[in-house]
């Protein structure tokens, strides 16, 4: 198993939480491995995802008490859920696909983002903000800024083939990153940290206007010269996109690295694509992969970033 910090101790007592993400008062557990060789100490990790908190008490030499307490967080891999489109429907709020997959979610107790547009709240009723402020409530759930007019390969005013984030202005950019982050502040009252472009297209003017929204510390799929944290594409879950395949992805599935993003659209998604996703994750559960939101991850991997 991987932890993500290497602790040595003198003396210590050891708590573990029920879950890797159950950071709440933890239960008192029976004391796991650890190998002394004075003065240091060396944590063997359990065999599945945990929170261990250790306490180390000492005693210097002058008769002075020491204390200390770390907590180690114990994993096999993380996984992030990019959901991108979520999109109003008159009379319905999402459709029939966002309403399964957010059910899925919350039944099989994992985590997952979604991609908010911001001209989706503008068009919305009072029921899409409240379905958004009512998720976002829940920590399974984190909205990230995927624009706001989602253009995608679209002609502008001189004919030439544009995305939002791509072949447009700095000014343009800036504008739109900042119109979704204030309708999903004052319409939703929530903070979006990460952001992901339609269509991953983007070019250097993006970087630039990224590099003005300080409150976006994450940026899905993004090139590496961003000073953003950066969560690459790892291996699809949808092949070809839209179409989530369970035996395409078990030929593709890599345990090694730490985390993997997937990309999903499970707005659309028929009952067999749906079967296919579920598959998918419930292999993932058997392979004890945690489900995480970009923002956990970023306080795993990079938790200086975190204001
Ligand atoms: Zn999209």
């Amino acid at each position: 198993m991987r932890i993500r910090l290497l602790i040595i101790m003198s003396l210590f007592f050891l708590q573990c939480a029920r879950s890797p993400l159950d950071s709440t008062a933890p239960d008192a557990g029976e004391p796991l491995s650890i190998d002394i060789e004075a003065p240091a100490a060396t944590f063997t990790a359990p065999e599945h995802p945990d929170t261990v908190t250790i306490r180390a008490q000492a005693r210097r030499e002058d008769g002075a008490a020491l204390a200390g307490t770390a907590t180690i967080v114990v994993y096999r891999q993380w996984a992030v859920l990019k959901a991108d489109d979520f999109r109003y429907v008159p009379s319905w709020t999402v459709s029939r696909g966002w309403r399964r997959y957010v059910d899925f979610v919350s039944r099989r107790e994992i985590r997952t983002s979604l991609g908010l547009i911001g001209k989706e709240i503008e068009r919305g009723d009072s029921s899409f903000a409240t379905m958004i402020r009512d998720l976002a409530a829940d920590h399974r759930y984190e909205f990230w800024n995927h624009g706001y007019d989602h253009a995608v390969s679209v002609p502008d005013s001189l004919g030439r083939i544009v995305s939002e984030f791509r072949g447009t202005s700095y000014e343009h950019q800036l504008d739109h990153l900042r119109r979704t982050q204030e309708l999903a502040r004052e319409e939703c009252g929530i903070a979006l940290c990460a952001f992901g472009a339609p269509g991953n297209a983007f070019d250097a003017n993006t970087v630039r206007a990224l590099d003005a929204c300080p409150d976006i510390r994450i940026w899905l799929f993004g090139p590496e010269e961003s000073g953003k944290l950066v969560l690459p594409r790892t291996i699809p879950i949808e092949q070809p996109i839209f179409n989530p395949d369970f035996a395409a992805f078990l030929t593709a599935y890599d345990p090694e690295p730490p985390f993997a993003v997937y990309q999903i659209h499970p707005k659309d998604w028929d009952e067999t694509r749906f079967g296919e996703f579920a598959r998918i994750v419930d292999f993932l559960l058997d392979q004890e992969v945690t489900f995480v939101t970009p923002s956990e991850l970023e306080r795993f991997l990079e938790p200086e970033r975190i204001p």
